[in-house]
């Protein structure tokens, strides 16, 4: 079994659950007492926000780096950044490894083709959103097009995330209001939506609807389990 360098606290509330899937994963394959190999890197998730909002990627970029490459010293085999915006600077950071960072993208829309579905809706922080890495990557790599909420609607969902999520506060109204946005986005044409936040999916669930939703916290994690399991 391969060993999984993990980039958390972004936030660490989503970070536990990776710890979780991944482990469910290991011990459902390998049975008996078999859990994941796993070095954890956790960061004071203040800084990383503090330079999102003032736009200083370089640092964050330098940051998330430094993380990854004392994990792959420790002798992690291949790295898995716990955040979705954080892959905002995926490319940079794997530029200075010799280990491979398996990509939150990568994954997601692998998920998305087995469906057969071209055309999907994202709900996310307003950084992945308003840079554009996500979409494009999607569309340039896959074919698969994303449609957007609109801007209201994206300022909503950023204040849900960062004033209730990441502290692990759930409300019902906020969850309403963001199926009436889920909705909206299968009006304009998503055959289904990607939860393209790891914080997502303390408020929105596959068991509340018929559409189907891509929990990219989810995917990731159970993406990280098999590629531990995989022969190199
Ligand atoms: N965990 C989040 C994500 O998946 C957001 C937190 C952050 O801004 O890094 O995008």
């Amino acid at each position: 079994m391969k060993t999984i360098g993990l980039v958390g606290g972004m936030t660490w509330k989503s970070t536990l659950e990776y710890y979780r899937i991944i482990n469910e994963h290991i011990n459902s394959k390998l049975g008996r007492f078999h859990s994941a190999k796993i070095i954890l890197h956790s960061i004071d998730f203040e800084l990383i926000y503090s330079l999102q909002e003032i736009g200083q990627w370089k640092e964050i970029t330098e940051i998330i780096a430094e993380a990854s490459l004392s994990l792959e010293s420790q002798g992690a085999d291949f790295i898995v950044l716990c955040s979705n915006t954080i892959h905002k600077v995926a490319d940079d950071v794997e530029k200075s490894l010799n280990i491979p960072i398996l990509n939150i993208v990568d994954v997601t829309a692998k998920k998305i083709g087995e469906k057969g579905f071209t055309n999907i809706g994202f709900l996310g922080t307003k950084f992945v959103i308003e840079d554009g890495f996500f979409e494009y990557k999607l569309k340039s790599e896959y074919g698969i097009k994303v449609i957007m909420p609109d801007i209201n609607d994206i300022n909503y969902i950023n204040s849900v995330i960062f004033e209730e999520l990441v502290n692990g506060i759930v409300y019902n109204e906020s969850k309403k209001k963001i199926f009436n946005i889920i909705n909206n986005l299968i009006k304009k044409g998503a055959e289904g939506i990607i939860l393209g936040c790891t914080e997502i999916p303390q408020l929105i669930k596959q068991s509340d609807t018929m559409i189907s939703l891509f929990n990219t916290l989810d995917i990731h994690a159970s993406a990280a389990a098999n590629m531990a399991l995989r022969d190199v």
